[in-house]
């Protein structure tokens, strides 16, 4: 009878319909977390089972194009047959069990997403990793994540090799490759030969899913963790209320596959929600290809003006994340599309902080309110809440349980994992204020702020008002020494081609002068340095901790 129970509750549990409101009430930690979950199992494969039953044709679940007339579209129920397949390649012939970790560098190409439905299948912890690595870069990820496996290209298998040797915990090699290569496993030789049943592992919400390294910013990449609850069942909110997204959607994220960005924008935000996400594998960042978003960065590259009124008719909602949207930036594009940028506040270790929800009223420059399930609070460096307006650390509170949504830890890195909390609160590194309404303005990362005769400035007020002026592409504000103030604001900035002819000192004070009329006087750069350039993370985030070690004379 017991056995008769055990299989009837199994076979419930598989047939169950996927009850989208439990989830929405475990985002907003209304409802517990599941001591079971599995995204794959749980939410793809209930997704191909809704499919079926559909008598209308539905969205693929994947739909992938290289703009030389490849493509490729997966309903979720291929999705979940080529999966099964590439699970059985990863617990077969590349010998990898659960638990064991796996580097993934790929570029936009189907393969990723399969490798990382395939990972939740097997329990394999995914990790994935942007193909600018040098092999310097993968060096540090295999010695540090301890992986056995890693999945590349061919334009890549050189830097793996230069460098296999050092890393004693490498057995594997995996290559996504038409031709075949010395002591490579090939993936498409394996898929072909693979078997197509596959049974999904059972897995505790808190098993560890994925490791993520950072972007690097601020130092070294930190190896985050993040378990099946916290990277599945996290994002539910974020594809529903800031992504905006149903099953009739088609979302287009342009995020490079090894950050926290593609697992939201192109995996778990969409799936989650039965969307279809869509890839262009655009190898080289082309504002023409695209006429769409990634970064800040990007969109100052010069989408806008690329724009054209077809892409108007069909988009519906644009998001950005990962860096400060300036508010200069933000109405070129609503001009031109009519659309806003609805802004995303996240981090690798937390996710999503703070957003402008789909109906929000956008202010312009702000990070937008606390995203479900964050209580999100500007506190001083004792821990106290701060009134609105004042300027303090960007913290969320943690009640008597951390949230299931935050990372696990910093892997093999307990202090830097504790030092994360102050009395009640995560800290977030990253500084601003609350206004009256609850919205969160950024100004910057802890370290980046400028303390100038006693007064803080953030670079982000400083550098949105030197984009204003049309001389200015991009620029960085760090602090530089100086005599009597201590420190003073100082700015490097990228001219704009047909400004770089001009009488450079005249252009300085130029735009000294524009800075103090739009923003606070004070605040205006003493020093202006005009580079071609500026330093960034593979990401594309500005260093700006490289300038200013150089200008403190550190290296
Ligand atoms: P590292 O931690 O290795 O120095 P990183 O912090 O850049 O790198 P990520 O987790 O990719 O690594 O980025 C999170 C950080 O990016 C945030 O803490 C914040 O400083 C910045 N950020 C993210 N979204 C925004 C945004 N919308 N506006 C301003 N800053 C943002
Ligand atoms: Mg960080």
């Amino acid at each position: 009878i017991q056995t008769f129970y055990r299989l009837f509750h199994q076979c419930r549990k598989t047939f169950a319909p996927l009850n989208l409101s439990d989830y929405e009430a475990i985002g907003r930690c209304e409802q517990e977390v599941p001591e079971y979950f599995n995204f794959a199992s749980d939410v793809l494969d209930k997704w191909s089972q809704i499919e079926k039953k559909r008598k209308e044709p539905s969205n693929p679940a994947l739909w992938w194009i290289n703009g030389k007339g490849g493509e490729r579209k997966w309903s979720f129920e291929e999705l979940g047959f080529e999966s099964r397949k590439v699970a059985n390649v990863l617990s077969g012939p590349c010998g990898l069990q659960r638990g064991d970790r796996i580097i993934v560098i790929l570029p936009r190409i189907p393969e990723w997403w399969l490798l990382n439905t395939a990972c939740m299948r097997t329990g394999v912890v995914f990790i994935p990793g942007t193909t600018q690595l040098t092999a310097k870069d993968i060096c540090y990820r295999l010695l540090a994540s301890k992986a056995k496996c890693i999945v590349t290209i061919d334009a890549l298998a050189p830097a793996v090799d230069s460098v296999a040797s050092q890393c004693q915990f490498l057995k594997t090699k995996l290559i996504v490759s038409e031709s075949r290569r010395a002591e490579w496993l090939n993936f498409s030789d394996l898929l072909k030969a693979a078997p197509a049943v596959h049974n999904c592992v059972k897995t505790r919400s808190q098993d560890p899913m994925t490791i993520y390294f950072t972007s690097g910013t601020t130092g070294f990449p930190k190896m985050v963790e993040h378990s099946y609850g916290s990277f599945g069942l996290g994002f539910f909110i974020c594809g529903r209320y800031w992504m905006n997204l149903t099953p009739s959607d088609v979302v287009w994220s342009m995020s490079d596959t090894g950050w926290i960005k593609a697992a939201i924008g192109n995996v778990f935000g969409p799936w989650f929600q039965g969307t279809c996400a869509f890839v262009h594998a655009m190898p080289q960042f082309d504002p023409k290809v695209i006429l769409n978003v990634r970064t800040p960065s990007v969109w100052e590259s010069g989408i806008c003006s690329f724009l054209s009124s077809d892409i108007s008719n069909t988009l519906k909602h644009c998001l950005s994340g990962g860096e400060p949207v300036n508010p200069e930036v933000m109405e070129q594009w609503k001009s031109q599309t009519g659309l806003n940028i609805y802004e995303g506040y996240g981090q690798t270790e937390i996710g999503m902080i703070c957003g402008n929800m789909k109906g929000m009223k956008i202010k312009p420059g702000s990070l937008g309110k606390a995203a479900p399930p964050y209580d999100v609070q500007i506190i001083d460096e004792k821990g106290s809440v701060l009134p609105p307006g004042e300027e303090g650390d960007i913290a969320i509170k943690i009640d008597a349980k951390r949230p299931f949504t935050f990372f696990t830890r910093y892997v093999d890195d307990p202090v830097k994992t504790a030092s994360t909390i102050r009395g009640n609160f995560y800290i977030t590194g990253d500084r601003g204020s609350m206004d009256e309404d609850g919205y969160i303005w950024f100004m910057g990362r802890s370290d980046d702020v400028i303390i100038s005769s006693g007064y803080r400035i953030g670079p982000f007020e400083v550098e949105s008002a030197l984009i204003e002026h049309p001389a200015v592409v991009e620029s960085a504000v760090v602090s530089s020494p100086d005599a009597i103030r201590g420190e003073v604001v100082k700015a490097f900035v990228v001219l704009s081609p047909s400004f770089k002819t001009h009488d450079r000192k005249k252009l300085a004070c130029e735009l000294q002068d524009h800075v103090k009329k739009v923003t606070a006087p004070y605040k205006y750069p003493r020093k202006i340095e005009f580079v071609e350039q500026l330093p960034k993370t593979i990401t594309g985030k500005i260093k700006r901790s490289e300038l200013r070690n150089k200008e403190w004379g550190q290296i």
